[in-house]
């Protein structure tokens, strides 16, 4: 039988966006899937929320892991029909937990027509206006609408800064985000054979500026490619930047993980 690829552990590597919930829909459950991360060297984690209506369930994994955190927030699809209470739930479930460290995924997806491009726009702000609030950073997702996201961004300051998540525009956009105080986190997709421009703005972008991601259960990186991505398999997301930029892996990883613990106040590794 074939073996079968396996990443090296690295120790301290971060995995900034993955869905525990999602995961668990496919078929593993919420053990396999993050003890194979802490076990294999992970520090830091965030479950990405798509909606407020299971935060309890996300709350009670949570707390088994001191490396896991939490973000709250409405993704895209929510501007079909904007829920009225949208401010009082962030604030709410923010303030139950100290799990809670950024807000989203927000953001703007023109490629599926969630409501009109101006509810998107209104949910989005209105995500921008709650960040703000509770002085926390905002999970950003952009799929084919960056000039709207950055007129947004720029009309409406993320005062906490933020992530562009499972970037995957080209140098100009990235270094717009960049100059907006945003990092660009990049996921599996920088492995994948038609990206030479996500590359180029691996290669570009200021090493302060990058973080890594999985966006499990979607997205695995190659050799995973087209199997259920885990937050482990972000290891060989990180090798894949770590040759493409010339460095060792182990100081990709401790600049990704500072870079972390910056932008989301994590307690300093
Ligand atoms: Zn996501």
């Amino acid at each position: 039988m074939k073996k079968k690829a396996e990443a090296p552990n690295i120790d301290g590597y971060v995995d900034t966006h993955f869905h525990v919930l999602h995961s668990i829909k496919m078929g593993l459950s919420h053990e396999e899937i993050l003890d194979a991360a802490f076990n294999s060297g992970m520090s830091f984690g965030i479950d990405i929320a798509t909606g407020p209506e299971d935060f309890d369930e996300r709350l009670t994994f949570a707390a088994d892991y001191p490396g896991l955190f939490l973000s709250v927030g409405y993704y895209p699809s929510w501007a079909e029909s904007i829920p009225d209470f949208l401010e009082e739930t962030l604030v709410a479930q923010t303030r139950k937990n100290d799990k809670v460290v950024a807000i989203g995924e927000s953001g703007l997806d023109y490629h599926w027509n969630y409501g009109t491009p101006e509810d998107q726009q209104k949910l989005f702000s209105r995500q921008i206006n709650v960040a703000n609030q509770l002085k926390l950073p905002l999970i950003v997702h952009c799929r084919d609408a960056q000039e709207d996201l950055l007129k947004v961004l720029r009309h409406n300051r993320a005062e906490y800064r933020g992530v562009i998540h499972c970037f995957s525009g080209d140098y100009s956009f990235a270094s717009a985000c960049v100059d907006l105080g945003f990092y660009i986190s990049f996921a599996g997709n920088l492995t994948y054979k038609n990206a030479p421009e996500l590359r180029e703005v691996l290669k570009r972008i200021p090493l302060q500026s990058i973080l890594m991601e999985t966006d499990a259960p979607y997205l695995s990186p190659e050799p995973r490619r087209g199997r259920t991505n885990m937050p482990s398999n972000v290891r060989f997301t990180y090798h894949a930047a770590a040759n493409l930029l010339n460095i060792p892996v182990q100081d990709l990883t401790s600049m990704v993980r500072s870079n972390m613990e910056e932008l989301f106040s994590l307690p300093q590794s």
